[in-house]
């Protein structure tokens, strides 16, 4: 048996949505699970819509999702003569015939059918145009469509993987065009085509192409090849079970990279939409790798999976906090230039001091976004406090005093750094005759204007004694200023 060959094919229409990642993602944990190769095909025929940026993004969006293939991208637009070409041969063979049907013609057809409320279907009216009947439609400059010669009876079955048999009537099926007017192929053609020359073993892709099937089917069998297996992975749903659109927040892989995830929990994500390794679906956390082992095409679910970014932001946060910390730092680096709290490229010393910010903050964000957002203390002297801080650990008794002192002991402390701060602060806290959060609260408002964070002698340290003590007696001065008269 050859071996598996799947194909990714995108249309070059939009930036790549979280469906066609999901699709793209279970064309490659199958092939990778069963040996095979992924073939990347950019369907790129609708010429009007298609965009060069598009593919640009697309395949940015694949390599930082680390979804590679092992060949192409292969472009429709690229391969015409190959349509055009199965295209003659199948008139040739008489499977197909031109149709010089106008467009008004078709088009009363059409009317026709929505006053009785059905699809309309060709009527086949060209099927038996005599050679004599084509040239004089050519004289009169008319340009054809080539059809697909379709049976009018019985049914085309699709046989798919995860559905099972699911039958279509023939009848239904009416003789759709394979090349437009303008010599270009249709979708249902192009792909046939190139699965078939491209020794597709597998066709995975979206359920809503399951309705495109058994005309592929027809036209593979009047191209005299075999069948690829088909399967159709299910409908990513939003939450309220309508279509995932943009008001749902991010939808397309570009967007989840604005928004601060990390590749390898949108891909964890992603492949848990509609397929799960074990029946339970206790395991939830899993590196590509550890995915290709557990694959398996005949889990995916038929029913439409929905979408949680609850989960996603949860996932998110497990990879933020597992990641090895210098990769971690580099995906933060456009975050925190967004926000201009540092500039690329970094010395070694922003670097390390960066680096340093991540390792205290990283568990307490669920995004690269968030993660650069409760950072700006590290970088910015000003910023507000916290109001209800204000009132509950800056208008305690003595507080501006308290901290006043601490200013001045972190002045000596000699060394400066995060056990010998700690020390400080108990010792301070004893003979100020007070509880350490008594001193440490109002410090935490004082140092990042907010009321939590993370250990607050780790921040004392990072920030250096010049920062501390500066931001402690600024915070004194404003007490005094501001505490409210008895
Ligand atoms: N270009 C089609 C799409 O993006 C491909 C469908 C298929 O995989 O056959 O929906």
């Amino acid at each position: 048996m050859p071996g598996v060959r799947v194909r990714f094919a995108p249309s070059p229409t939009g930036e790549l949505h979280i469906g066609g990642a999901r699709t793209a993602l279970f064309n490659y944990l199958f092939a990778y699970s069963e040996g095979g190769k992924v073939v990347l095909r950019i369907d790129d025929t609708d010429l009007e819509r298609s965009r060069s940026d598009y593919i640009d993004k697309l395949i940015a969006s694949m390599h930082w999702l680390d979804l590679e293939w092992d060949e192409g991208p292969y472009y429709q637009s690229r391969r015409l003569d190959k349509y055009t070409g199965e295209a003659e041969r199948l008139l040739a063979e008489n499977k197909a015939y031109r149709c010089y049907c106008s467009a008004e013609m078709l088009a009363e057809g059409r009317s026709e059918a929505r006053k009785e409320s059905k699809a309309y279907l060709y009527p086949g009216t060209c099927r038996e145009l005599t050679a004599e009947q084509e040239e004089a439609f050519q004289k009169e400059g008319r340009v054809p469509v080539i059809r697909l010669l379709t049976p009018d009876q019985g049914n085309t079955v699709v046989r798919d993987e995860i559905r099972g048999e699911v039958s279509f009537e023939n009848a239904n099926l009416d003789d759709f065009i394979i090349i437009k007017s303008n010599g270009l192929p249709t979708y249902n053609f192009a792909s046939v085509v190139d699965d078939l020359q491209m020794d597709i073993t597998h066709v995975i892709r979206a359920e809503e192409h399951l309705s495109n099937t058994p005309r592929q089917q027809l036209c593979a069998l009047a191209l005299g090849y075999e069948l690829p297996k088909f399967a159709h992975v299910p409908m990513i749903l939003a939450p309220d079970r309508s279509k995932l659109s943009k008001r749902h927040g991010a939808t397309s892989v570009e967007e989840f990279y604005s928004e601060g995830y990390l590749p390898e929990a949108l891909v964890n994500y992603m492949a848990l939409l509609g397929w799960s390794p074990d029946a339970g679906g206790e395991e939830e956390i899993f590196s590509l790798d550890q995915m290709v082992n557990r694959f398996d095409l005949y889990k995916v679910t038929k029913t439409a999976a929905v979408y949680d970014v609850t989960k996603l932001s949860w996932m998110n946060s497990h990879y933020m906090r597992e990641y090895d910390l210098n990769r971690l730092t580099e995906a933060a680096v456009p975050f925190f230039e967004q926000k201009s709290l540092v500039e690329a490229p970094l010395n070694n010393e922003e670097y390390n001091y960066l680096k340093q910010v991540i390792a205290a903050v990283r568990e307490r964000a669920k995004t690269l976004v968030e993660m650069a957002d409760i950072s700006t203390y590290f970088y910015h002297d000003r910023f507000e406090y916290d109001q209800k801080g204000v009132q509950k650990h800056f208008y305690k008794e003595n507080a501006a005093q308290h901290i006043l002192k601490a200013a001045e002991e972190l002045q000596k402390l000699e060394p400066y750094e995060k056990e010998s701060i700690e020390n400080l602060y108990r010792t301070l806290s004893e003979e100020l005759g007070i509880s350490t959060g008594r001193l440490i609260h109002p410090t935490r408002l004082a140092i990042t204007g907010r009321t939590a964070g993370p250990g607050i002698f780790e921040i004392m340290a990072l920030l250096g004694r010049e920062r501390t003590v500066e931001r402690l007696k600024k915070a004194a001065d404003y007490i005094e200023k501001n505490l409210p008269q008895k």
